[in-house]
């Protein structure tokens, strides 16, 4: 059988990330009809590659002073926090928080510049000394030589926190492919309606108040479908490194060089096989590391740990990397914006926010954007429903 079915909603969301299914909670809650299209697994895309760390701000304050970007990051641990204790719009309590902070530490040339960093005003009550005896088993040997730092930033597990989401929403997310069974029709650079085939033919012809573009890298080509030029989009790459292997000590941490990045950073993470992997991502991940061939990616990560932390037997580990964008609008200077970005063009809205952490920032600009909309009653499509994605160590 075939034919067309009209629907209406109050804000059609394009994406499947944390930012199209954090906000598509956040509008529900508010009382919008909303409906969520991706196009792959949900999470695929930079979401369930991220490392989970919910900065406040203090990696990008490690030159001495607090920038933008530490700004509009302060308020973002308590913000998580709240949502995973189940208060506020979205609903994380079964969501696992892997660590509720990270370890700040320092190569041993730059004890002095790190100890005075954290004696600053500016990060009095976000972090404290660690006293040798307690310091962590990752840390727990005379070999470590540097100090030894808490930052109030917690680490939250990218998978089950993308799971609690999804689930929020999960009669009103839908799996389209662009290609053949979707079609955008469009007028001077705004969504009209969005017609979409199923598989048994039948076509769902969507109309919304507000369409919300929060599909990350795909973004990018949904803009040049609308023939938008501003805001562009830019991609930085980076070249993750993934450590297997049974017994490793948890090690969330930000490791304090001579730079203005991070050399390292090191988040724990469990395979669905039960095995342990670190995370491996900061400057190692950046440019060279991306020039880096896999082999040589993971040569250089392990002639840098064997030099930071020789006590640690990494015999009979795993090595694996994982190539990814992170995907903003452009900024013209490379850097990262310093916050959550959102931008009306007619019924259109565009986001990225730029960082996991940003997201419920993110998400408040956009329900602030569409809080006069209210009606359209939602309606269940005769599409699939999107299944979940992988990790980058589960990935095949
Ligand atoms: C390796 C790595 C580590 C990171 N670690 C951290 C961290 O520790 N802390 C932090 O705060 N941030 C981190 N980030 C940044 C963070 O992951 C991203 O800012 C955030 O996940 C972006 O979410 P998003 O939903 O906008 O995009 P994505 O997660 O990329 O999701 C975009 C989704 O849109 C879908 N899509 C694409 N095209 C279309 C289309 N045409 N129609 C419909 N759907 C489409 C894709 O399938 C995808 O699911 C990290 C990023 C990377 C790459």
């Amino acid at each position: 059988m075939s034919g067309t079915q009209q629907a209406k909603c109050d804000t059609l969301i394009l994406g499947g990330g944390v930012a199209a299914l954090w906000t598509a909670n956040v509008l529900k809650a508010a009382g919008q009809s909303v409906l969520v299209l991706t196009n792959a697994p949900l999470g695929s895309g930079q979401t369930l590659a991220a490392q989970g760390v919910i900065h406040g701000g203090l990696k990008y304050a490690v030159g001495g002073k607090l920038t933008d970007s530490s700004e509009a990051l302060a308020g973002m641990p308590g913000r998580w926090l709240a949502a995973m204790r189940g208060e506020g719009p979205v609903d994380l309590s079964s969501a696992k928080l892997l660590s509720d902070h990270q370890l700040m530490w320092s190569l041993p040339n730059v004890v002095s510049q790190v100890v005075s960093f954290f004696g600053s005003k500016a990060l009095r009550g976000r972090s404290a000394a660690i006293p040798r005896e307690d310091y962590p088993a990752v840390f727990d040997t005379p070999d470590y030589k540097g100090r030894l730092f808490r930052i109030d930033e917690p680490v939250v597990d990218p998978v089950s926190m993308l799971r609690e989401l999804a689930r929020g929403v999960a009669d009103e997310t839908y799996l389209v492919e662009w290609g053949e069974s979707a079609q955008l029709e469009t007028s001077d650079g705004q969504i009209e309606s969005i017609a979409l085939t199923g598989e048994d033919g039948q076509t769902v012809e969507v109309r919304a108040g507000t369409y919300l573009l929060a599909a990350g890298a795909g973004n990018g080509e949904l803009l040049a479908t609308l023939g938008i030029t501003e805001p562009a989009m830019q991609r930085r790459p980076l070249h993750q490194v993934i450590v297997r292997k049974a017994g490793l000590p948890d090690f969330y941490s930000v490791c304090v060089g001579t730079g203005p990045k991070p050399p390292l950073v090191s988040t724990t993470h469990v395979d669905s096989a039960g095995r342990t992997v670190w995370y491996l991502g900061g400057d190692l991940a950046e440019q060279e590391g991306v020039a880096r061939s896999e082999a040589e990616q993971i040569a250089f990560t392990q002639t840098l740990l064997a030099k930071l932390m020789p006590w640690i037997d990494l015999t009979g580990a795993e090595w694996f990397t994982w190539r990814g964008d992170r995907a903003e609008p452009l900024t013209g200077t490379g850097d990262r914006p310093p916050g959550a970005y959102c931008r009306r063009i007619g019924n259109l809205l565009v986001a990225w926010p730029t960082k996991l952490a940003l997201t419920p920032d993110l998400a408040e600009q956009v329900l602030r954007e569409t809080a006069r909309q209210s009606g359209a009653s939602g309606q269940c499509l005769t599409l699939p429903h999107p299944p979940l994605g992988k990790p980058p160590w589960d990935l095949p």
